[in-house]
């Protein structure tokens, strides 16, 4: 698959190599405390609660709800179409597990805080960009049934 152009490619170091290429198989890797079980993103090699190292990644549901947002009309890259949502996800997981992203096949105008998402891939090059729509298979007050 081609390179969206004008998009800068992730600065994949050791670390943040599994969220950025676990999308080929369809998982969003998101490192863990294999002690204390803590969520630890941006990924870690250390649990910065209780110091352990046993730090993994480990597939999550994908599913979460915009925590913020905010509209970009600005053309900041002659070829990245305006306008697009930046947005801060809340991951289903746990309430702390934040992660900032670009929401897609969403109209600007419907989106609020709290709008159920889940996650979408989008290959460029040897990545896999973890991107998030609308989730038609929840509801905020259907929260936690699937
Ligand atoms: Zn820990």
């Amino acid at each position: 698959m081609s390179r969206v152009p004008g998009l800068p490619l992730p600065d994949a170091q050791f670390e943040s190599l599994a969220f950025w290429t676990g999308g080929e198989r369809g998982e969003l890797l998101i490192h863990r405390c294999g002690e204390c079980g803590l969520w630890l993103h941006p990924p870690k090699p250390v649990c910065r609660r209780c110091m352990s190292r046993t730090v993994a990644p480990q597939p999550v549901s994908g599913e979460g709800t915009v925590y913020s947002y905010t509209v970009n009309r600005q053309q900041w890259m002659p070829d990245v179409e305006v306008p697009y949502v930046l947005a801060v996800v809340e991951l289903a997981e746990d309430p702390g597990l934040r992660l900032t992203t670009r929401l897609t096949g969403v109209d600007p105008s419907d989106v609020r805080i709290g709008l159920p998402v889940r996650v979408v891939f989008e290959q460029v090059e040897e990545f896999w960009i973890p991107l998030f729509t609308t989730n038609p298979t929840t509801s905020e007050t259907e929260e936690g049934s699937r």
